[in-house]
Parts: structure tokens; sequence; C-alpha cells
């Protein structure tokens, strides 16, 4: 029998498409934006869901219309036997897409492995190319390892290999120029991230964001023109095209953010599930799981979550007038859930 996904909306009609799953909240590095502590709370691993548990999760999800995953974290490859999970994932006939976000640093290691296994697209986060800068940035001398992840996805034939960078006025702005012109060399599309006021970003502040418009500043001085390229899409980038015709990514988050056309979700490793990066609260489908719940009732917890869903938090913190850091590093410590790297990005 083919079970035709049940269409729900939120309250501004918003589908649920996109579920980005962190599979852990562990990483190997300490980006500044989005771990800058010495220190911090761990999820407790005997809550950190089975693949089992995700697996039937995603059906779940699946059934309500979720069409498009990506695996994240913390570090998504740190996670044991991920590509098991993948295996299982990539079977699913109703998964339309199903990405991973790394910071590349055992990427060389499990490219082709991944690609065997069946995952669609890799996302490489690489916020600089200076071997220095990387390290003061993220207390971890692995740029090299970043690179040669970046070139293993390649070789296994990843499709539409992309590269995040999150641009910090102080730290990487001067990059933008020569991210573009590394990205045609490993034929990725470069997206530039504005630096977010959420998670673990304490050391925010508004004069810290290398906005938009800062971007297209400075890539039209070096290229002379920069065209938008039109498309209807509910992807948080706005692509842009140089004259040569490649084109990049901006994701402005910050400043100009795309709520309205937002399908997203998050389950964390222990399966709390938020409906919005900012949301301070998520619902427990872990508890719900594990208490024996059968799928209907799950589906009834899920679909009932979104379709009260009224989130716009990016949106909400443009109307701000004053702009702090969204949780406090005293706040961060008593509930690991707050944390951009439990929540996945
Ligand atoms: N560890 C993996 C990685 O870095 O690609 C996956 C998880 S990481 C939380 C997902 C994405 O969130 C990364 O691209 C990272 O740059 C982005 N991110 C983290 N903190 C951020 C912040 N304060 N502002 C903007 N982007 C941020
Ligand atoms: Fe950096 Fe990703 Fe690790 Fe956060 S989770 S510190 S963004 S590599
Ligand atoms: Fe979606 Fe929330 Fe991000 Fe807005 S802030 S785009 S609603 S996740």
């Amino acid at each position: 029998m083919i079970l035709i996904p049940a269409m729900i909306k939120d309250t501004l009609d918003r589908p649920l498409k996109n579920l980005r799953i962190s599979v852990t909240d562990r990483c190997n590095i300490r980006c500044q934006y989005c771990m800058p502590e010495l220190e911090y709370v761990w999820l407790p691993r005997e809550e950190i869901l089975r693949f089992e548990e995700i697996d039937q999760l995603v059906d779940i999800f699946g059934d309500l219309g979720v069409d498009k995953v990506r695996l994240t974290g913390g570090e998504p490859l740190l996670r044991r036997n991920l590509p098991t999970l993948v295996e299982k994932l990539a079977a699913k006939p109703f998964l339309r897409d199903l990405a991973l976000t790394t910071n590349g640093v055992l990427l060389a290691e499990h490219a082709q492995t991944l690609k065997d296994a069946g995952l669609h697209r890799v996302t490489v986060s690489l916020d600089t190319l200076r071997p220095e800068r990387f390290k003061s940035f993220t207390r971890f001398d692995y740029l090299a390892r970043v690179r040669e992840g970046i070139a293993a996805a390649g070789r296994a034939g990843f499709d539409h290999l992309k590269l995040d960078t999150v641009v910090v006025r102080g730290v990487n702005e001067d990059e933008v120029v020569a991210l573009i012109e590394y990205s045609k060399t490993v034929d990725a599309e470069v997206r530039f991230i504005e630096y977010m006021d959420v998670g673990g970003a304490t050391g925010w502040s508004m004069d810290k964001v290398y906005s938009r418009q800062n971007i297209l500043d400075e890539v039209g001085r070096h290229y002379g023109r920069v065209d938008p390229v039109v498309e209807v899409s509910s992807a948080p980038a706005d692509r842009f095209m140089l004259p040569d015709g490649w084109t990049f990514g901006i994701i402005s988050s910050t400043t100009a953010p795309f709520c309205r056309t937002c399908d997203r979700s998050r389950l964390t490793a222990d399966g709390m599930w938020y409906l919005c990066l900012y949301a301070l609260n998520g619902t427990n489908l872990r508890e719900a799981l594990r208490s024996g719940a059968s799928a209907d009732e799950l589906r009834t917890l899920i679909s009932k979550g979104w379709q009260v869903r009224a989130d716009r938090g990016a949106e909400m913190r443009v109307e701000l007038r004053q702009r702090d850091p969204l949780v406090s590093r005293e706040t961060l410590r008593t509930d690991p859930h707050l944390e951009m790297h439990t929540r996945g990005g």
C-alpha cells in the first residue's frame, strides 16, 4: 500500500517538509561562534536516540509530508556507524533529498562509504582558507584535513557540493572573494551565512555581523557585477551569479530572514523536536517513543505540534531595538538543548 503523505500546515500556511536531524551533540573542533566555552554539559548517552528510533521517527515525519532530511550535529561524522543510518534513510522512497552538514575534519575517511550508503548531498562548513586563522578560530589545526575532506567528497561523486561560510567581521570578512575562487577549484557552491545571535553565540554582537549587503558590495567591487538568480524555493540561501556564470549564495538569517517560507524543524540527538532554531521549548519525542506510543499517537503528537506553529524567530529578532545574544552563558549551562551544536544549526 502506498501511503500518500498528509500535507499538514502551520498557522502561517507553511508545510512540514524538511527535518534536520542532529545525530550527536559532540564536536571535534570549537568554532568561536558556536562552541566558545571551555566546558560543556553533554546530553546523557542513554538518552541518545538509537538508529532504529530515528528510523521510526523519520517514517512518521514522512507520513506527514517530510521529504528532505539533513543529518547534522555537533559533528555528525563523530557518530559511530553513521553510514548504517544513511543506508536506512536512503532506502525510504519518500525522501527525495538526504544531505549531511559536516565540518569536514573526518570527511576524507568517510566520503566514499557515505556515498556508497546512499547519501545524496554533502555540505562542508569552511570559514577560512588560512591555516593559522583556522587554528585560532576553532582551536584545532585541521584546515588541511578539511580540504582533503572536500576533495574526497568530490572524488566520491557527490554532486552539488556546498561550502558554508559564516562571515564574522574582524575574523574572516576579508576572505569572501578568496572563498568564491576556491569554490570554483573544487566545483562547489559557497554560501555565506550571516553570524547569528543564537545558541552558543555568546560573543555575538551586531557590529560583528558582516551583512548580506556587505557581502554583495564586496563581491560587486571585485567582480564588477552580481545578478540575483531568480528561483522559487524554500531554501534559506538567495543565490547570485557572477559575470562568468559562477554562482554563490547568501543566507541572511540575521538581517533579512526568511521565516515566511520556513518548512524546517529540528530533531536533537536525544529526540527533542524544535519548531524553530530560536525556539526555547521543544517536544520530547524520545519519551513518547520509549513509553510505547503507537505510530498513530506519534503522528498526532507531531501534527498537532506543527499545526499550532507560529514561530518566526529570526524575523522577531530583527524587530528588536536592542539586540544581544538570545541566551546567556549561564542559561546555556542549564540546558544543552539551547545550544546550536545540539540543535544542528
Ligand atoms: N558540525 C557541523 C558543521 O559545522 O558543519 C554541523 C553542525 S553546525 C551547528 C551547522 C552549521 O551551523 C554550520 O555551518 C555552522 O557554521 C553553523 N553555525 C553555528 N553557529 C552559528 C552562528 N552563530 N551563526 C551562523 N551559523 C552558525
Ligand atoms: Fe563548529 Fe559545527 Fe562544531 Fe559548531 S558543531 S563547533 S559549527 S564544527
Ligand atoms: Fe525557520 Fe525559525 Fe529560522 Fe525563521 S528563525 S527561518 S522560522 S527556523
